[in-house]
């Protein structure tokens, strides 16, 4: 089948792959949308071995299915939670198996991902399409999830105010959860004018470009002096937290999503005084259904994430073009 390889630091080729064989308890998907993930870019930096086919924000069809699996048919159209995990451990018994120790995430190594023709998974991690949703909207429920985790975590209530750092696409997809989730106000911030734009306009928040903005200018005006009741960090700098937490309001809620890859201290004699709760986001748990129950409903406009659309051969296109052209392209999918 053909498949696209992470070949080392910043290369991706097309190339062959044998067609991936599938354990008893998975299936095999005929890949119809694999998006790109801008977590794909960074397999130099967790020193990964190539060569790896990345991808694990999927949707396709069913057709094979492993001896055990009873759950679901060949043919079934399905979205893909890429966090396989053992079942078996104390954290997968204790309900957080997103967490699982024995993890077998899609798109390293040991488990090849979702840039190809084909891709093996557990059945467990497939989850049907509602009848309007298509495999390319389907392909973001990854991304979805993780974001719609992030209110989870939070036990976000109507009525709050949020900050998101960050007007990338995970900055886009929890700006509208934020509305549909009933925020009061939501205020966005970034660098980037024509991506923040973009936000306003689908999700009615305000926006800051911290480059000649004064963020806390922006909450004062917005929200007034006492702060948010909610921040979300997903920018991966290393200074955001902070930032977020000195936007809160007493008792307020700092949610980490992004990964951080040079962290600096947390300002703890400010957590203390404002009983500040600072809460860790990664996968997401028993969010897959509702996300693309949202989808189905159309409240969530998955289109308007879509900037590019590409065959496999031509992902090395959509991956310079995501890295390039950063201001005006949120997302791109891969089409096998
Ligand atoms: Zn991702
Ligand atoms: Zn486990």
């Amino acid at each position: 089948m053909k498949a696209v390889f992470w070949q080392g630091k910043k290369r991706f080729e097309l190339g062959e792959a044998p067609k991936p064989r599938i354990g008893d308890d998975q299936v095999l998907i005929k890949v119809e949308a694999a998006s790109i993930c801008t977590s794909d870019f960074h397999y130099a930096d967790w020193d990964c071995t190539p060569p790896i086919i990345p991808g694990h924000e999927a949707a396709g069809t069913i057709v094979e299915t492993g001896k055990n699996v009873r759950t679901i048919k060949i043919g079934t159209k399905v979205a893909v939670d890429p966090v396989q995990r053992c079942g078996k451990c104390e954290i997968c018994l204790s309900g957080i198996g997103h967490l699982c120790p024995n993890t077998r995430h899609l798109g390293n190594s040991e488990n090849p991902g979702a840039w190809a023709e084909f891709l093996a998974v557990d059945a467990a991690n497939c989850y049907p399409l509602p009848q309007n949703v298509s495999a390319l909207d389907a392909a973001l429920t990854e991304p979805l999830a993780v974001c719609m985790e992030s209110f989870e975590r939070a036990n976000f209530q109507p009525g709050w105010d949020v900050l998101i750092l960050g007007d990338g696409v995970f900055g886009f997809i929890h700006a509208m959860f934020a509305k549909i989730f009933g925020a009061r106000k939501i205020i966005i911030a970034g660098h980037y004018n024509s991506r923040l734009d973009r936000i306003a306009k689908e999700t009615n928040a305000i926006t800051c470009n911290t480059h000649n903005q004064n963020l806390t200018e922006t909450l004062e005006k917005t929200v007034g002096k006492t702060g948010v009741h909610l921040a979300i960090e997903g920018t991966s700098a290393g200074a955001a937290p902070n930032i977020a937490l000195n936007a809160l309001r007493p008792r307020g809620t700092l949610v980490l999503f992004s990964y951080i890859w040079k962290s600096e201290p947390l300002d703890l004699p400010l957590l203390n005084m404002k009983e500040l709760n600072v809460l860790g986001s990664c996968r997401s748990l028993n969010c897959f259904e509702k996300c693309l129950h949202l989808v189905s409903e159309k409240k969530i406009n998955v289109a308007s994430l879509i900037d590019i659309k590409e065959p496999l051969a031509d992902a090395n296109k959509a991956i310079i073009q995501l890295q390039e052209n950063k201001k005006n392209v949120f997302k791109a999918v891969l089409l096998p």
